[in-house]
């Protein structure tokens, strides 16, 4: 059976050169700034997309990888900081949600209270509906891709594979009394700077997307970023491609 074509994304060269290494038959592609590898792993068609950090890159690498790659599913993998206390630097995350946390509306009043902040979310055209949603807070990751990464989680050793939520921004947190209060009100399990971006992108294109999240630090457990942590996720998502159906 043919296996479908999969754009995997990692923002830095530490999230993608493995997996562009893996590749039998190297192709490479430059579009304006943004490089795009293709090949096969053992028998699945991949694009390697090499977004650069943060969400215009994110969105840009995402439209270019599919009008010209046209990508049955998408991946955005790589590093992430943890919101959830309870996880641990190797814990991954799947996002079985993501949200964009630079997109809220403080309350109006005299004094700042950086918590009286409520969420807008964003603003994307639904292939399916073929209508706008206008400021949806939650976009939802895909089932099918969802199901292959559970498979692969069985036989991860590093960590423990939670679903969870990911937020998404241009930001760096490391307030802990912030990451809780993302955690605690947004339902957040990590955060990273590419996913949602990526993630609204497929949507108004109709293809199967999906963020997985490594947590490469946390400041509940005092783990400074692990770029190790960048490799053992690219393995883990060249796993989960192999178990797409
Ligand atoms: N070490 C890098 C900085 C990485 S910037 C340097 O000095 O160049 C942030 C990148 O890491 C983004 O691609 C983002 O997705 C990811 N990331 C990892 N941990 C993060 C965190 N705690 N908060 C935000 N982004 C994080």
């Amino acid at each position: 059976m043919k296996k479908t074509k999969v754009m995997i994304e990692g923002a830095m060269d530490m999230e993608t050169e493995l997996l562009i290494a893996s590749l039998e038959q190297p192709r490479e592609y430059l579009f304006g700034t943004w490089r795009f590898v293709e090949g096969m792993y053992k028998n699945v068609p991949l694009v390697v997309a090499v977004t650069s950090i943060g969400a215009a890159n994110a969105a840009a690498a995402t439209v270019l990888g599919i009008e010209h790659f046209k990508p049955a599913a998408v991946i955005s993998q790589g590093t992430a900081g943890g919101h959830d206390p309870e996880l641990q630097a190797f814990d991954i995350v799947l996002g079985k949600q993501s949200f964009d946390a630079s997109s809220y509306r403080t309350a109006k009043e005299d004094k700042t209270d950086w918590r009286n902040m409520e969420l807008m979310g964003g603003y994307a055209y639904d292939q399916h509906t073929k209508a706008f949603y206008p400021q949806e807070v939650y976009c939802p990751g895909d089932e099918g891709l969802l199901a292959a990464a559970h498979k692969t989680a069985v036989s991860y050793t590093r960590g423990s594979v939670v679903d969870g939520c990911i937020a998404s921004c241009n930001s760096w947190t490391r307030q802990k009394e912030r990451l809780l209060y993302f955690h605690e009100n947004f339902g957040s399990s990590c955060e990273e700077m590419e996913v949602h971006a990526a993630a609204m992108i497929c949507r108004q294109y109709a293809v199967p997307f999906l963020g997985i999240r490594i947590i490469a630090n946390t400041e509940f457990s005092d783990a400074e970023f692990q770029p190790e942590a960048a490799h053992v996720c690219q393995n883990f998502v060249l796993n989960v491609v192999q178990n797409i159906i």
